[in-house]
C-alpha cells in the first residue's frame, strides 16, 4: 500500500482531492517503479488538483507533474533499483498518474538520472519551474547573451520560474532587474541576487508606441500579457526574450511587429514538457553547477500531501512565493 493525493470527479462533474491509501496493483503500466521522495507545486498542478483545466483525461487521478526519488524496480536496462532519478514533463500528472504519491510507475524514457551534487529534495526545489528557468537561460545564451551585454529582466520574479532564473543569472554574473507585483518580496528578490526590483505596474500599461528606449540585454518572461507587449519594445538591438509562461494572460497585449523588424529582437519559445533527453540532462547538469544551493534554500516552502489542495488554489492566484517542496512521506 502507498499514500497518494487522489482527485475524483462525481456525477455532477465536481472534483475533490483527498489523501488515500492505494494498493500497489493500482499503479499504471510502465517500466520503472519509483519510490517518490519529493514532489512540488506548479501552476499546472493547481489546475489538476482542482477541476483539471482540460489537462486531466481520466478520474480517479493522481496529479503531480514532477517528482524525484529512488528506483524500486526496473524492467529497463538503463535503470536499476537504488538509482536516484528525477522526472518532469511528458504530461505525467496530467494524462498519466504523477508524483503526489509515495510510489509512481512511469516510462524509463521520461526519467533523468539525478545529477551529482543534487539531493532529491533540492531537485524538487528546482522542479519543472527551475528546469524551465535553466532552459530559458540556455536559450538566451545560445542567442548571444553574455553578462557584459547589459541588464537582464526577469518577470514574475517572485514566482517559481522567476526565482530560480534570478538566482542562476545572478550567480552567472548577470545584472538582474526583477519584476514583481508584490513589493513585500523585494528583500527576498535582492537576497536571490537581483540588482534591483521593478514594480510590475511600471510595465502593465498597454501603449501603441512602436518602440521605447532600449533597456534590456535579455529577458526571461514568465507572464506574457501586457508586460511582454511592453518589454519587446524595450529590448536592446538584437536581444532575445525567452517566453516561458502566461501568468498574466495568453495574449501579448499591445505587441507590434516593430521590435522584430527594426531592432532584430528574438522571441524564443521555451517548452519543458517535451524536451529531448539530451537537453534535459544538459540543463540538470547546469543547474547542479550554476544554481547556488544556499539561495535555493531561501525559496523553499515545505509541504505534505495534505497541504496540496490549499497550495494548488494558492498558486492559481499567484500567491505562492518561490518553490514548494512536497515531502510525500511526511
Ligand atoms: P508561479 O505562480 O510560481 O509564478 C508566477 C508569477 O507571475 C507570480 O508569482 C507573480 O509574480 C506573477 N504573476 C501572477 N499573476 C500575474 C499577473 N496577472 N500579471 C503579472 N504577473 C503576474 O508560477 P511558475 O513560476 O511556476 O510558472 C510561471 C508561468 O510559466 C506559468 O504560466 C506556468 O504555467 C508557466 N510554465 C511554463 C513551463 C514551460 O515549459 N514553458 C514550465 C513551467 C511553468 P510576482 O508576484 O513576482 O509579480
Amino acid at each position: 500500500m502507498f499514500n497518494a493525493l487522489v482527485v475524483e470527479k462525481d456525477a455532477e462533474g465536481k472534483t475533490s482531492a483527498t489523501v488515500q491509501s492505494l494498493a500497489d496493483d493500482s499503479l499504471p503500466a510502465g517500466d520503472v517503479t519509483v519510490a517518490v521522495d519529493y514532489s512540488t507545486v506548479n501552476y499546472k498542478d493547481g489546475l489538476c488538483i482542482g477541476p483539471g483545466g482540460g489537462l486531466v483525461r481520466n478520474y480517479p487521478h493522481v496529479p503531480g507533474i514532477d517528482f524525484a526519488g529512488t528506483v524500486e524496480a526496473s524492467d529497463d536496462p538503463r535503470y536499476s533499483a537504488g538509482d536516484k532519478v528525477v522526472l518532469t514533463g511528458w504530461r505525467v500528472g496530467e494524462v498519466w498518474w504523477g508524483g503526489y504519491a509515495q510510489k509512481a510507475r512511469v516510462k524509463a524514457d521520461w526519467l533523468v538520472p539525478l545529477p551529482a551534487g543534487l539531493s532529491t529534495r533540492a531537485a524538487m526545489a528546482v522542479g519543472t519551474a527551475g528546469l524551465t528557468a535553466m532552459l530559458a537561460i540556455m536559450a538566451l545564451e545560445d542567442h548571444g547573451l553574455t553578462p557584459e551585454k547589459g541588464e537582464v529582466l526577469v518577470t514574475g520574479a517572485a514566482g517559481g520560474v522567476g526565482s530560480v532564473a534570478t538566482a542562476i543569472l545572478a550567480k552567472l554574473g548577470y545584472r538582474v532587474a526583477a519584476v514583481t507585483g508584490r513589493p513585500e518580496q523585494a528583500a527576498y528578490l535582492t537576497g536571490l541576487g537581483a540588482a534591483r526590483v521593478v514594480p510590475r505596474e511600471e510595465l502593465t500599461e498597454v501603449t501603441r508606441k512602436p518602440l521605447e528606449a532600449e533597456a534590456w540585454a535579455g529577458c526571461v518572461d514568465t507572464v506574457s500579457g501586457p508586460i511582454l507587449g511592453r518589454v519587446l519594445k524595450q529590448m536592446n538591438y538584437g536581444a532575445s526574450v525567452a517566453c516561458v509562461g502566461l501568468a498574466a494572460g495568453a495574449a501579448i497585449e499591445g505587441a507590434l511587429i516593430t521590435p522584430f523588424i527594426l531592432r532584430g529582437v528574438n522571441l524564443l519559445g521555451i517548452d519543458s514538457v517535451m524536451q529531448p533527453f539530451e537537453n534535459r540532462q544538459r540543463a540538470w547538469t547546469r543547474i547542479a553547477r550554476d544554481l547556488p544551493l544556499d539561495k535555493l534554500e531561501t525559496m523553499i516552502e515545505p509541504a505534505t500531501l495534505t497541504d496540496l489542495p490549499r497550495l494548488g488554489a494558492a498558486i492559481l492566484k499567484g500567491q505562492v512565493r518561490g518553490r514548494v517542496v512536497v515531502d510525500v512521506n511526511a
